[in-house]
């Protein structure tokens, strides 16, 4: 018997692949479709995540490709109301974000996993069964069925995720849903290590440097938004951007319209199956915390089941995950939750409050401090080392 099936091969499953493989279990990722290329989703990875893609040995590649992001600038109406450092963070050697595509980061992740020894199949979960022993995992390839036994499952497939409701586990909203459009393009005359949130009445403009020639550029859809052009987007640009900057939209490299919710899943954990990423908790983009949330709960899950494996208390070590990552998540929420609401502000008295409230903690060095922990994840949980010991 298997000691742990992974559905989902985004940078959930395959974390937590790297993770337990490189520990010597046995472990297998199934994922339904292979990979997109060329179109980006996620394009931040903060400290926290980084710190994990180091104890796996990925984050060598990842730095060699990304873009360092040093600072992240928030705007009034074009009028800077805080530049927060990341290179003010304590107890880092990272000191910097990581702008770099999930496609690159999942091509970085597989390769390390493989390299571990893991093994990756292209295949359909269409059912589970479990008992007190082992998980039955019904797949299907190319119409035929197929079925895997293993000691633990791990669903990390998705927002959609099948694992979870066939678990009859319930997502619940906690937030708005918005929608966004994005895209990847080359643009000159913009900073390369800064993350910018630009916000003015009318709506606004994240930008954010990565994969050393991109950036990436996203706005809150509205129905009168013109169609995705490089027009369009150097319009919004001029209008929304920094005073004194002078981007130019050279090149739309992709785009995509998508809506976005908060929600989290009643429960992470169901007997032996447990949930991870985005098939345990969504989120808009604001604030780019959604990939890296899915990052520290498949480091969490699966340092949890070495730990189970090592002592043999299966069961105490592995309960504790769901609640654990459950109090983590309602915190990057409500970060994420707070990030979209600053952004969607339109009343004067309520932007007059907002850039109060921004100029407040850019200037107290605790709060800047705080702000900056907070979007890197680092206020979490305390660093753990590979091998360290998880209470239950
Ligand atoms: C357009 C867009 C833009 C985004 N932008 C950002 C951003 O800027 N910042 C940010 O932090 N996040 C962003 N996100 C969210 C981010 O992409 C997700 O948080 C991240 O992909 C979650 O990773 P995951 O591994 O949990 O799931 P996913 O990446 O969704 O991976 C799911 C995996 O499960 C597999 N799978 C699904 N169903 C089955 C099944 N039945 N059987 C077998 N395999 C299955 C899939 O093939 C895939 O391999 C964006 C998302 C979208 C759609």
């Amino acid at each position: 018997v298997l000691d742990v099936l992974i559905v989902g091969a985004g940078p959930t499953g395959l974390t937590a692949g790297c993770v337990l493989a490189r520990q010597g279990l046995s472990v297998r990722v199934v994922r339904k479709h292979r990979p997109f290329t060329g179109h980006s989703r996620a394009s931040v990875i903060w400290p926290r995540a980084l710190h994990i893609m180091e104890s796996i040995g990925a984050v060598e590649p990842l730095v060699s490709i990304g873009s360092r992001v040093t600072r992240v600038g928030y705007y009034s109406s074009g009028e800077s109301i805080g530049s927060f450092g990341l290179d003010r963070l304590q107890d880092t050697r990272f000191r910097f974000a990581l702008g770099v595509s999930q496609h690159e980061t999942e091509a970085v992740l597989e390769s390390v996993f493989r390299a571990a020894g893991g093994d990756i199949s292209d295949a359909e979960v269409v059912g589970l069964e479990q008992d007190e022993q082992q998980v039955t995992t019904r797949l299907r390839t190319d119409g035929r069925e197929s079925a895997w036994s293993s000691r633990l499952l791990v669903g990390a497939d998705g927002a959609n995720s099948t694992v979870r409701e066939l678990l009859g586990i319930a997502m619940n909203d906690v937030g708005p849903r918005v929608s966004f459009r994005i895209a990847d393009a080359v643009v000159g005359g913009l900073p390369e290590d800064e993350a910018s949130y630009c916000w003015t009445p009318g709506g606004g403009m994240a930008i954010g440097p990565h994969d050393r020639h991109a950036h990436r550029l996203a706005y809150r859809l509205t129905p009168d938004a013109p169609d995705a052009s490089p027009d369009s987007f150097q319009r919004l640009l001029d209008a929304r951007g920094p005073n004194g900057s002078h981007g130019v939209v050279r090149e739309l490299i992709s785009t995509a319209d998508f809506q976005a919710r908060f929600a989290v899943a009643a429960s992470f954990s169901a007997g032996r199956c447990h949930l991870a990423g985005d098939s345990a908790h969504v989120m808009a983009p604001a604030g780019g915390q959604g990939m890296n949330s899915g990052i520290l709960d498949a480091d969490a899950l699966a340092r949890r089941i070495v730990e189970s494996r090592r002592n043999g208390a299966a069961e105490n070590v592995l309960a504790g995950y769901s609640v654990e990552r459950q109090d983590a998540i309602r915190k990057i929420m409500a970060t994420a939750v707070e990030h979209a609401r600053d952004g969607g502000l339109r009343s004067e008295p309520d932007i007059a409050e907002r850039d109060q409230r921004y100029r407040g903690m850019w200037n107290d060095p605790a709060l800047h401090m705080d702000r900056m922990a907070r979007l890197s994840q680092l206020d979490i949980d305390p660093l753990r080392t590979e091998g360290a010991r998880i209470s239950a």
